[in-house]
């Protein structure tokens, strides 16, 4: 932060009063979210209102933690917190509003120049190409990742401090009336209006509405940086702002900048002739339209900035791909690799130690890193990173550059130096590293791959990659559709559909999920080895599980008379408590007790007070399906119908429950006391009514192993059924049935995209590879194949071959490597 607040400038800044507490504090740090708070003793924790919680819920986490200072809601409830002496309570009207003015505060103590940046496309691209640009020359802060919203924003601006010369952020709006409050806070001395497209089209009544309303955040500005080649865009920015406040490029005569293109082999060169007639010229390594609309800005931006133009080549000439994203990657010995061999800043580093943090526990906590590559400020850097190591309680640093020994350590972290990155890689071996939790990132120059390929377990040619964000998106979709006081138990059966139960369940945790479900107890055995604390319910227990179950705190699902009476003989002798749940069959005929058994039910509950009942539910056989709508509510009845007479039976009310994902959005009003949500977390909307609002989260991805050309009349595979009458090129990839590439894909059932292209399956699919046609396609061996993603839906490829999505995910073999990223 580029300056601490005292108590009073805080209550000053927000209009806040003190409601518990003494005036003499001053805050260094202010944190939103409970998991990430470091230096806890300096930090104000603001308490948001979320769709999911209140931030409240988290204050007494965070006073053991060491939390002293907190800004809340006027309506907070003092008498929840037990109050002690030290600590302080601020309360405002809206504790997101009086973030958001801390944050214009901090914003004007910066007096560098601050560039702000928006659009619909290719902002956060902007900002980081901008920022390794401007790094030849200037000690840039930035936000981090895509920290662009009512509340990124703000963090972006704690982010910076004093040192940086220059700074830059960017605003993303969906909704009228929401730049406002960015533009307070960014007030950016220059701007750039990246374009405009169809995000976010349905939350305005016009393209030209929504163009004005970003057009906002630069009411103040200089100078605001656009192009001409979309004229509704250009006409907009024209009319609102006098000519002297504009920059502008495009391809035709009449921008200040004109451009033009020359695509050349490996590249492409950028040719810019100003008014003035003056030309300067670019060469950048890529030549899609896109990338090249992007770096145009980055080149404008950069040159009204005063930076000469062979320090912007220079940083051309190794600008590296932005690619966000924080990946898992399972190491030698039991240990977790954290790649993030893309980011190279401090913000990029905050963020990674903050995802190394929300990680399960492992043995040490391990960093590898480079210099980072910026100019100028070099001390307070390195500084702030020993700064930053130190309060993650990093146990050992590997460090490798020439600059990179001036971190240091304030207590039991141990520093190992390296010249090279060849120096570490001799210096290092796989087996340093047993259950450890390792963060790998570096400047691309220090090529940190090869970190990452040395300490990574082997894996063959086939991952199932897993987007958090995405989960968490359709996680808060869900909870969206609910009542606030309802909760959520996320099914993780089945190796949670597939995408690996372990690493989904502890970010469920972390994402606030009440309950876990489990079919059989050997998956609720295995979750609890690996740390995952939430309770945890088992569909199917068989009986020789049930003292397992207690031994490993999971709650059994009871599902008969004759299962409930040996379950209270089981623990009778000992009386120890056994938490159990009841599973009531009201039409879909699986398991389940019948309505007419609750008086028998009731009185063995009642003799064995050592069952614990938490919880009883039911299972719509028809939630997804319109025809059996009727038949759906039928069940709800019976359900409610039983809920009220075992209430009355029994002295205490156990949680009651029967929707399912598709149950959530088709019956909101039977959420009962908590639903159990399953393949609408895993981005499949089963009902086919929300198409579009979840995200897939996982893409099944192979190689090709090698490419053969096949002359006329030649045949494919076993059975030779693949035929090629007037020969081809084929492919045969990493993938068979054996990795649960279903076998009915062959011969044309299925298809895999490469290279955004289709390419259907030729002959049968073989236990670990298949074969496709490559007709029409550039490939070569080694190229990447996806099997589904984003860009194939796993329900249309379901439907080719007459199943459902659930099975194709969870028939994806465990022998395929599972890789979970943040983007
Ligand atoms: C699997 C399962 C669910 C989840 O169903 P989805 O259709 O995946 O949401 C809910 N309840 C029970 C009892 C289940 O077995």
């Amino acid at each position: 932060m580029l300056q601490g607040l005292s108590i009073s400038q805080i209550l000053d800044l927000t209009g806040g009063k003190l409601l518990y507490g003494e005036n003499e504090f001053v805050v260094a740090n202010i944190a939103i979210d409970s998991r990430q708070v470091v230096r806890a003793t300096e930090t104000l924790f603001v308490a948001l209102q979320g769709a999911k919680a209140s931030g409240e819920l988290f204050i007494p986490d965070l006073i053991s933690l060491g939390v002293k200072a907190f800004l809340v809601q006027k309506s907070f409830d003092e008498d929840k917190i037990q109050m002690e002496k030290g600590l302080i309570f601020l309360a405002v009207a809206d504790t997101r509003e009086a973030l958001q003015k801390l944050a214009a505060f901090q914003r004007q103590q910066f007096k560098k120049p601050l560039l702000g940046i928006t659009g619909s496309n290719g902002k956060t691209i902007v900002k980081e190409w901008l920022g390794q640009v401007l790094s030849e020359e200037y000690t840039v802060g930035k936000s981090p990742k895509s920290y662009n919203s009512q509340v990124g924003v703000p963090l972006s601006i704690f982010g910076l401090s004093s040192y940086h010369q220059v700074a830059i952020l960017e605003a993303g709006i969906s909704k009228p009336g929401e730049m406002d409050a960015l533009e307070n806070m960014i007030q950016p001395d220059l701007g750039v209006f990246t374009n405009i497209g169809s995000a976010h089209d349905e939350g305005f009544p016009s393209r030209k509405a929504k163009i004005l309303e970003k057009l906002k955040l630069f009411n103040r500005s200089k100078f605001v940086i656009y192009q001409k080649n979309d004229s509704e865009l250009s006409d907009s920015i024209e009319q609102e702002f006098p000519a002297d406040r504009l920059i502008s490029w495009g391809d035709e005569p009449g921008a200040t900048f004109m451009r033009s293109v020359k695509k050349l082999e490996q590249s492409t060169r950028i040719i810019l002739l100003k008014e003035d007639l003056e030309m300067l010229t670019f060469k950048v390594p890529f030549s899609d339209s896109a990338s090249l609309e992007n770096i145009t800005h980055v080149l404008v931006a950069a040159l009204s900035l005063g930076e000469q133009s062979t320090k912007i080549q220079q940083a051309l000439d190794h600008l590296k791909p932005v690619e966000m994203r924080l990946t898992l990657k399972d190491g030698a010995n039991e240990s977790l690799l954290i790649d993030d061999t893309y980011s190279n800043d401090l913000a990029g580093l905050r963020v990674a130690l903050d995802f190394m943090k929300l990680q399960r526990p492992k043995k040490r906590r391990v960093v590898i890193l480079s210099d980072v590559l910026q100019h100028g400020a070099v001390e307070e850097v390195y500084r702030e990173i020993s700064g930053l190591l130190n309060e993650y309680e990093i146990d050992q640093v590997y460090a490798v550059g020439k600059e990179v020994h001036r971190i240091s350590s304030s207590g039991s972290m141990e520093i190992s130096l390296f010249k090279t990155t060849q120096d570490l890689l001799q210096g290092i071996s796989p087996n340093d590293f047993q259950e450890d939790l390792v963060l790998i990132t570096g400047a691309r120059v220090f090529g940190f791959e090869r970190v990452v390929n040395f300490l990574q377990r082997r894996i063959h040619g086939t991952t199932l990659e897993i987007n958090l964000n995405a989960l968490t998106h359709n996680f808060n979709f869900y909870k969206k559709q609910l009542n606030p006081q309802t909760k959520v138990m996320v099914m993780v059966k089945a190796f949670a559909y597939g995408s690996g139960a372990a690493e989904i369940a502890n970010h469920l945790q972390s994402m606030g999920a009440d309950y876990l479900a489990v079919a059989f107890t050997d998956e609720g055995v295995a979750l609890r080895e690996e740390g995952i604390t939430l309770p945890i319910m088992v569909l199917n227990p068989v009986k020789e599980s049930l003292l397992l179950c207690r031994q490993h705190d999971l709650e059994p699902v009871v599902f008969s008379i004759s299962f409930l009476r040996f379950t209270a003989a089981l623990t009778q002798k000992d009386k120890t408590k056994l938490s159990i749940h009841l599973d009531f069959d009201t039409g879909m005929h699986r398991l389940g007790f019948d309505e007419s058994e609750l008086a028998d039910l009731s009185e063995i509950l009642l003799a064995n007070p050592q069952l614990e009942l938490k919880s009883i539910y039911t299972h719509l056989a028809g939630a997804d399906e319109e025809v059996h709508k009727e038949y759906s509510i039928q069940q709800l009845e019976t359900f409610a119908r039983i809920n009220e007479k075992l209430k009355l039976m029994l002295p205490f009310a156990p949680l009651a429950h029967a929707l399912n994902s598709a149950g959530i959005l088709a019956f909101p009003s039977y959420q009962f006391d908590m639903v159990r949500l399953g393949i609408g977390l895993y981005g499949v909307e089963v009902t086919g009514k929300n198409e579009g609002v979840l995200k897939p989260i996982s893409t099944l991805k192979t190689t090709i192993s090698q490419i053969k050309e096949i002359p006329p009349g030649g045949t494919i595979g076993y059975s030779r059924k693949g035929v090629l009458p007037d020969g081809g090129r084929i492919a045969t990839l990493a993938i068979g049935y054996a990795d649960g590439y279903d076998r009915r894909f062959s011969n044309g059932g299925g298809f895999v995209m490469i290279h955004g292209q289709k390419a259907p399956i030729i002959g049968n699919v073989c236990m670990d590879m298949c074969m496709v046609n490559l007709e029409g396609i550039t490939a070569q061996e080694g190229d990447e194949v996806i099997v589904f993603g984003p860009e194939v839906s796993l329900s249309d490829l379901a439907k080719r071959i007459g199943t459902i999505p659930y099975e194709l995910l969870t028939n994806i073999s465990t022998r395929v490597k599972r890789v979970y990223y943040l983007d």
